[in-house]
């Protein structure tokens, strides 16, 4: 597989059809990987395919210092290729302007990544070529799809509150999820303004908790569960359940899962008038 993705990205480099590629690396150790930015053909061999390919590298298409690389070719796996669907979606990139190099993918990270359990794109459902061998997408039941919220749905309401007091408190607004966010895209912030200041910047209870429920409803009806969020966060806060909550409520309430078909209607900026909700009208 290693040997396919390299051959593939040095077609492209040498053919002049991408610019440079996103890729991994080899790490600082084996069970480590990096992301590659490859501009030259001779650096292919610099490419790796492993278990520890965990980053989702469509972080990069919306950061300036790799946009000016050039017209990109993005090594995703499936979970990762969802999210250039919402990209291309929510008008950041054009379908033109990204070549996408899929990987099938069996899992990854030490231990198996939380997602993989519930992997239903084991082949990205978004590509112009796919390295490694098509192996049919299994359709989840809606419960199987959010079967690791079970044992959060069973706390009571007071018990939800002081989890999550809990690990908000923790919180020490670095920013990290953000920052490794492939669908936080703003110029500026809501964190960074201060006329008027929406969200106190320190890190103290109720800031912290202003934060962390903004940042999870930014990304409502957008978050396709990659899970970078909660694997950068140096305080170990359960991002993920959070996310994966919005995310089920937004399938309940909308029948939509972001990044699955690029020709679904968005979620939240599709203006419908027979919307159930006296807003609208
Ligand atoms: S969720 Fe699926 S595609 Fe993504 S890393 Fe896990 S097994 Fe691979
Ligand atoms: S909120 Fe977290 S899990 Fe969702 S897309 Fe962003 S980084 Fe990925
Ligand atoms: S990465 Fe964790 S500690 Fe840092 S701002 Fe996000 S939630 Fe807070």
């Amino acid at each position: 597989m290693i040997e396919a993705l390299r051959k593939k990205a040095e077609e492209l480099l040498r053919s002049n059809t991408v610019n440079v590629v996103f890729g991994y690396g080899e790490g600082s150790t084996p069970e480590r990987t990096r992301p590659v930015f490859i501009t030259k053909p001779e650096d292919v061999n610099k490419l790796t395919w492993n278990q520890y390919c965990v980053y989702n590298l469509t972080t990069y298409l919306k950061r300036q210092e790799t946009r000016k690389l050039g017209k990109p070719a993005i090594i995703v796996k499936g979970c990762d290729a969802k999210t250039v669907i919402v990209l291309i979606k929510e008008s950041q990139i054009k379908r033109e302007d990204v070549y996408i190099l899929g990987v099938t993918c069996q899992g990854v990270g030490e231990p198996l990544a939380v997602k993989c359990k519930a992997c239903d794109v084991h082949t990205p459902r978004i590509y112009d070529d796919l390295v490694g061998e098509k192996v049919e997408n299994k359709e989840l039941s809606f419960d199987e799809r959010y079967a690791e919220l079970d044992e959060y749905e069973k706390m009571s309401e007071k018990g939800k509150w002081e989890f999550w007091q809990k690990q908000f408190e923790k919180c020490i607004k670095c920013y990290a999820c953000s920052n490794i966010c492939p669908l936080c895209f703003c110029d500026r912030c809501i964190v960074e303004k201060n006329q008027p200041q929406w969200i106190d910047p320190s890190a103290h209870a109720r800031g912290n908790l202003s934060w962390n429920v903004t940042r999870a409803y930014h990304l409502a009806g957008r978050c396709i569960n990659c899970e970078e969020c909660q694997r950068v966060c140096p305080a170990d806060i359960p991002l993920n359940l959070l996310n994966k909550k919005l995310a089920k409520e937004a399938e309940k309430n909308f029948n939509y899962r972001p990044g699955y078909n690029i020709d679904d209607e968005l979620a939240m900026s599709t203006y419908n008038a027979k919307d159930n909700q006296d807003f609208v009208k």
